[in-house]
């Protein structure tokens, strides 16, 4: 797919402030610190569309960016960081929970992992309540230029193993990213355009 346009729409924590355009959404979200601003950067070929920093827990909204006027792109806030006070934590989960039993034109969500570590418990139980909730899924391993292939194959087996440990009958399909090296983009583009076909 080539992005010739992707502009922010809007940004907030209500579910119903959300655009009410009905063209399919793609929602990406992680632990803080995975790499999910500089990975939409890449995707959209936009240095600063989603804002990356070093400071985890920073993005605390739901923002929306229409890309070529065909779809949204979500960048939804990071979870699991300690260091947000618990009411706040709470807060995020609320209107995170909101956002995904409530947006219909909801296609397919991206969770974000840390090619180089193993799934956490945060990351495990995000995806039972998206399973749980009948939420279409996909993984992405990001910053994958941190590690040598046959370690990232390691990683994609862990990782694969501790789900189905977990419960799950099957894994998702996992995309492997660096937003460093641009790589992985193609295949997560291509993949979305084949979505919005459906
Ligand atoms: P977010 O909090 O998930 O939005 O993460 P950011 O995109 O802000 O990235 C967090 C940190 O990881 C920053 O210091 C980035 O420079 C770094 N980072 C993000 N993506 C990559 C990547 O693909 N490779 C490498 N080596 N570092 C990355």
């Amino acid at each position: 797919m080539k992005i010739k346009t992707a502009e922010f729409v809007v940004s907030n924590t209500d579910i119903k402030k959300c655009p009410k355009d009905s063209i399919p959404e793609y929602a990406f979200i992680g632990r803080s610190n995975v790499g999910k601003s500089s990975l939409i950067n890449m995707l959209v070929n936009k240095n600063k569309l989603a804002k990356t920093s070093g400071k985890p827990g920073k993005t605390q909204l739901i923002n929306h960016f229409k890309i070529n006027n065909e779809w949204f792109l979500v960048d939804l806030p990071g979870y699991g960081y300690a260091q947000v006070s618990k009411s706040k934590r709470q807060v995020f989960q609320d209107f995170i929970t909101s956002y995904f039993l409530n947006r219909n034109q909801l296609v397919c969500t991206f969770v974000l992992v840390d090619s180089r570590h193993e799934p956490q418990k945060v990351d495990l139980e995000f995806m039972r309540f998206l399973g749980e909730n009948g939420i279409p899924f996909m993984l992405i391993f990001t910053k994958s230029d941190k590690l040598k292939p046959a370690a990232i194959t390691k990683n994609l087996q862990i990782f694969k193993n501790k789900m189905l440990a977990a419960g799950w009958e099957a894994v998702p399909r996992i995309f492997t990213t660096s937003a460093t090296h641009k790589s992985g983009r193609e295949e997560l583009l291509n993949y979305i355009q084949e979505l919005n076909k459906i």
